[in-house]
């Protein structure tokens, strides 16, 4: 039955008994039943019209961060699940290890007070709610999200009652005093869960991290129904999250070079073009620096294609180390690179560049001493924005060309367009 029609349904029921309670006067018994399936009847609704809509937000994005957002969002606001905070975590196959993703809730008894009246007087709906994931995107400040993520917890007997939800697969719940003395667990400690329910997320076949509730704030006690709809949600909230880390993978290696793990040409391309409207917004600087490495073809030539990969693949490596976090480090062509460098006037450029010169000339490659210099050597061309071109294509010529000056003026060289 889909969602809609459960919920005419539902809504037919419910206006009967209203007209039935309105019209007759039903012995005291009969009231009382009614009125209590007619509340379960009310609850299983406000469930599955909470699954409907979250299910419909969570399909509307494939960025990881706000699917989380969105599931949280309807474990916490009113309207959903309404519990004072969530927490989410992840699995890490490779260390073995449960990872804070993401922590959605007030911190403190009079932070919730005031985000409660905020959504209140503001008539915040769901929807309104979920729409708000920019300004926690941009809230550096979230007491609760940066504890969550904070948390490593391993995956066996260490990690206690959260490595237990996703080794057994099945949701745990510590609702009094009685239960919270049997355990000792130093991460419940640590994110301050007192009673609790952890539900497992799942795919279709593995466990991929849980979802932990609580109502610290309200001590209201959690029921046997909330943790039906919550452990209902978590599998809807499991398929969506392995949803769009599948798009997510898909979108990076597809904008990689499979050798090198750089960027590709198409994704500098579209970098580049990103980068230079942002500047010009800002009024900042953007430099642009191509690399080529020296006499590359004769090295081939002699030791082959395979021992060539592994130049370009180590010369790549130290190109990232060389530059920013922030600089895209980019494989143009072959042996040809490009470097995005935001917010780097023409002085910035060159030091990046200069770094990455003397770290290529300090690494030991196999078979170097071929090399005209017994070094594998790198030339460099440097171009700015707006100093030395306004559009992308004038910028890429520009680096271009400097660097064809490096090579024609006998290589090894950093050139900085003039
Ligand atoms: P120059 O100093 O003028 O740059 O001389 P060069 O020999 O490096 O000349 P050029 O840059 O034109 O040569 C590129 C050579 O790089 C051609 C080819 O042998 C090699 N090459 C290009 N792409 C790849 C690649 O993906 N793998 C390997 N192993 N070699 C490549
Ligand atoms: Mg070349
Ligand atoms: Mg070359």
């Amino acid at each position: 039955m889909t969602e809609s029609k459960h919920k005419k349904e539902l809504d037919e029921i419910i206006a009967a008994y209203e007209k039935v309670k309105g019209e007759m006067r039903l012995p005291y018994e009969i009231s009382n039943a009614l009125r209590r399936t007619v509340k379960d009847l009310e609850r299983a609704r406000a469930g599955l019209w909470l699954l409907y809509e979250i299910s419909n937000a969570m399909r509307t994005s494939l960025e990881l961060e706000q699917v989380l957002y969105t599931i949280l969002t309807g474990v916490t606001s009113h309207e959903g699940l309404g519990f004072n905070r969530a927490m989410l975590f992840l699995v890490n196959d490779k260390e073995a290890c449960l990872e804070g993703k993401m922590g959605l809730g007030p911190h403190s008894i009079e932070e919730a007070t005031n985000i409660w009246r905020h959504i209140e007087e503001k008539k915040m709906a769901l929807e309104d709610l979920i729409s708000a994931y920019d300004n926690f995107k941009q809230d550096p400040n979230s007491k609760l999200h940066n504890l969550v993520k904070s948390v490593k917890i391993p995956l066996d007997e260490k990690g206690g009652v959260l490595a237990l939800t996703v080794l057994e697969g099945m949701h745990r719940e510590i609702l009094n005093d009685k239960a919270r003395k049997r355990v000792d667990d130093k991460y419940l400690n640590l994110l301050g869960a007192k009673y609790f329910v952890t539900v497992p997320l799942k795919t279709k076949d593995k466990v991929i991290g849980l979802i932990m509730v609580d109502n610290i704030f309200t001590q209201k006690p959690i029921i046997k129904s909330d943790i039906n709809l919550l452990s209902l949600f978590a599998n809807h909230a499991g398929l969506a999250i392995e949803n769009s880390r599948l798009f997510e993978k898909t979108v990076y290696l597809s904008n990689t070079d499979w050798l090198t793990k750089l960027w590709n040409h198409g994704h500098f391309q579209t970098v580049l073009s990103r980068e230079l409207r942002r500047a010009r917004e800002a009024g900042t600087n953007l430099s642009l620096i191509m690399v080529d490495i020296d006499d590359f073809k004769r090295y081939n030539d002699r030791f082959g294609h395979v021992a060539g990969d592994l130049i370009i693949k180590g010369i790549a490596r130290i190109m990232v180390e060389a530059s920013r976090r922030r600089d895209f480090v980019c494989r143009y062509g072959g042996e040809e690179f490009a470097i995005i460098l935001p917010q780097a006037n023409k002085e910035d450029a060159k030091n990046i560049a200069h770094r990455l010169r003397d770290q290529v000339l300090k690494q030991t490659f196999p078979n170097q001493e071929t090399q005209p210099k017994n070094l594998f050597t790198l030339s460099c061309g440097v171009a700015t924005y707006p100093q030395d071109a306004h559009d992308k294509d004038s910028l890429i010529r520009n680096a271009d060309s400097a660097l064809m000056q490096a090579k024609r003026s006998g290589k090894d060289k950093i050139v900085l367009f003039k």
